[in-house]
């Protein structure tokens, strides 16, 4: 237990003490693109989505900007995330690797980017929110399907969505209650 601790350093990850959150399955793996960070997730996720708000187009300018960086949105400018409750995700090699970006220095959204190849790995707070936004195009494997688009009163000039998922020019309802929901599930411990 003692080594995992050292695994989930703040403020990186939630350090919930309860091992049994990190037994459920699916385990699902999340490396940058040269293997050195490496993220486990557990259990099926809060919801997968694609963000096309102000942020995220800035955050995704701000990383990728960095030299060999990894692209992190679609060719349509949508960055498609997989959320997880913070006690379900967790940094399973490479953690002194990451490092926070911010779009201001107030801001209390860090873009995470594993330094070693500038992938961009997760998003998370410094405090509030109960989950992890990890970037979906680090995950190996059978993914969970893509949801819903959010925020795409922000897609950018020229762009046409494809039709195959809803999508939301804002913050639609149903997000809400799934963040909600997870937060309950997450206090009563299951
Ligand atoms: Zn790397
Ligand atoms: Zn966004």
């Amino acid at each position: 237990m003692r080594q995992r601790a050292t695994l989930l350093p703040s403020p990186y990850f939630y350090n919930h003490g309860d091992h049994q959150q990190m037994t459920r399955s699916p385990i699902m793996t999340a490396t940058c693109s040269c293997g050195g960070v490496e993220l486990k997730a557990f259990g099926g996720p809060i919801v997968s989505s694609v963000c096309y708000c102000e942020d995220c187009q800035k955050g995704a300018d701000q990383i990728e900007a960095l030299p060999n960086a990894v692209t992190v949105r679609d060719p349509d400018g949508g960055t498609a995330y997989i959320l997880y409750r913070k006690d379900r995700i967790e940094c399973s090699k490479g953690a002194e690797l990451l490092r926070r970006y911010k779009l201001k220095e107030t801001s209390v959204t860090n873009r995470v980017v594993a330094t070693c190849c500038n992938s961009a790995m997760f998003m998370n707070f410094d405090k509030g929110p109960h989950w992890v936004s990890a970037y979906r195009a680090r995950f190996h494997g059978e993914l969970p399907p893509l949801q819903l688009r959010i925020c795409t009163k922000f897609i950018p000039d020229g762009v046409v969505l494809a039709d195959d998922l809803p999508s939301y020019r804002g913050y639609p309802p149903g997000l809400i209650v799934k963040l909600l929901a997870s937060r309950v599930a997450m206090l009563l411990g299951r």
